[in-house]
């Protein structure tokens, strides 16, 4: 069947889509099994539709070398230092060792930039950038003392922080980030949204000014209306959120007029839509598969999250690739409504977001009908929180739900440095949302 949401992609992208598929199926190893779904029919998107997926349970089984063509000798370009392996420490907890092609990725984040009016004017790879996130997913972690700056300096990076947990984070350590972004005067500043929220308020408190950079983006985690909000209050810099993952390089990147655009250069993506009571045909999953990685081939890997379509055509004028509102958070962050209908994370977040006072927040659901609002807040009229909170979030997870809050000092991020807004504590299978008549087909992963 074709994806409606691919209608009227160019010829060359479907001949590079076929290309791709047709190397899979005949020479890559982890695709072996495939050959017996392979329809071999005229539609690249319609043959590529009916393979069953990847994920990370899959590329734990078939190991590095199974992605990789047998022609092409992994031992001695690792011997080389051409690629490394590079393991993932998902917020979940499911490591996957990844075959790193460092070119690779930035061939595909210099596509990414063409998404963004400001990025395709400012990125360069000479520009200086400052790095604000976890040390333990990007940069030098250090928890005993404090390093320098030179040793935070990596090339025209600079590393802000070397702390994994923001709320130990000390004023003097926020000024010190703050006096460097002054100082270094970034062209880009790349964070994670709750780490640079965190820094945000801090330096709205202190009344501290920061330097503009050109370009603000957001990585590493799906930003909350309130990170934004506490960003904006303190940066009139543009922002643009960049989605992607480790096994997949750069997959959408927000453009100037707040849509996501996906970065076809460098990846196809099948939309598979939520069941209509869980969201669908609007909101659903991602499979990703990427092109150009001479060191992995990677056909509809389950990137994990939830999307929104957009429903109307972008005024910025792309048109190329699938075009998203808004990533609506992580598979493994869904939490569940009462009556059993799926809620995602920004769902959740717009409701949140929008009771004044809360500055931070973890929705906990704890039961199929019970849900701990944990926040932090300044304002002292806890009452007036919890009374405007709790009739909007019964609104959302129906009137079987049981809504508690509880103040808290602070939200230490979950390991290894990601802030997790919505959290079931009970077992909620993303996949069980997908309407079933566009679940992808048997095999040692579906
Ligand atoms: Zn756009």
């Amino acid at each position: 069947m074709k994806t409606a949401t691919h209608a009227g992609a160019p010829d060359r992208y479907l001949s590079l889509l076929k290309e791709v598929t047709d190397c899979a199926l005949r020479t890559i190893p982890a695709y072996r099994q495939w050959a017996a779904y392979d329809t071999g029919g005229p539609d690249p998107l319609a043959r590529l539709a009916a393979l069953p997926l990847v994920d990370k349970a899959f590329m734990r089984e078939q190991g590095p070398a199974g992605f990789v063509n047998p022609e092409h000798d992994l031992e001695s370009a690792l011997a080389r230092g051409e690629v490394e392996l590079a393991h993932t420490s998902g917020s979940t907890g499911d490591r996957v060792s990844n075959v790193w092609c460092q070119s690779w990725w930035n061939a595909s984040e210099a596509a990414s930039w063409q998404l963004n009016t400001h990025a395709r004017r400012v990125c360069d790879r000479v520009h200086p950038e400052a790095i604000l996130a976890s040390p333990l997913c990007v940069g030098f972690p250090c928890e005993d003392g404090y390093l320098d700056r030179a040793q935070r300096t990596l090339g025209r990076f600079l590393f802000l922080n070397e702390r994994v947990n923001p709320c130990d984070w000390p004023a003097a350590h926020m000024d010190r980030m703050i006096d460097e972004v002054n100082e270094f005067k970034p062209a880009v500043l790349e964070a994670s949204p709750s780490y640079l929220a965190h820094l945000c308020r801090y330096a709205a408190r202190a009344k501290r000014h920061l330097f503009a950079p050109e370009l603000i983006v957001l990585t590493f985690e799906n930003p909350s209306v309130l990170h934004r909000r506490q960003i904006r209050a303190v940066f009139d810099s543009p922002i643009a959120s960049s989605y992607g993952a480790t096994e997949a390089g750069y997959v959408f990147m927000e453009c100037e007029c707040g849509r996501l655009h996906q970065n076809t250069a460098y990846c196809h993506v099948d939309f598979i839509p939520f069941a209509p009571r869980h969201g669908g045909p609007g909101i659903g999953a991602l499979l990703v598969t990427t092109f150009h990685n001479p060191w992995r081939v990677l056909l509809r890997f389950d990137i994990g999250d939830v999307v929104k379509l957009a429903t109307e055509p972008c005024p910025c004028g792309r048109r190329a690739g699938l075009t998203l509102d808004s990533i609506e958070g992580r598979g493994v962050n869904l939490t569940v409504a009462s009556d059993g209908r799926a809620v995602t994370q920004n769902a959740a977040d717009r409701i949140i977001a929008g009771v004044p006072g809360i500055e931070d927040y973890q929705l906990l659901q704890v039961s199929e009908q019970d849900y701990l609002l944990k926040f932090v807040s300044c304002d002292s009229d806890e009452a007036r929180i919890t009374a405007q909170a709790k009739p909007a979030l019964v609104a959302l997870y129906g009137n079987g739900a049981r809504i508690q809050l509880e103040r808290v000092e602070a939200l230490p991020p979950d390991p290894p440095g990601k802030c997790r807004l919505c959290k079931p504590l009970i077992p909620v299978n993303p996949r069980a949302f997908w309407d079933p008549r566009h679940v992808p087909p048997g095999g040692p992963s579906a």
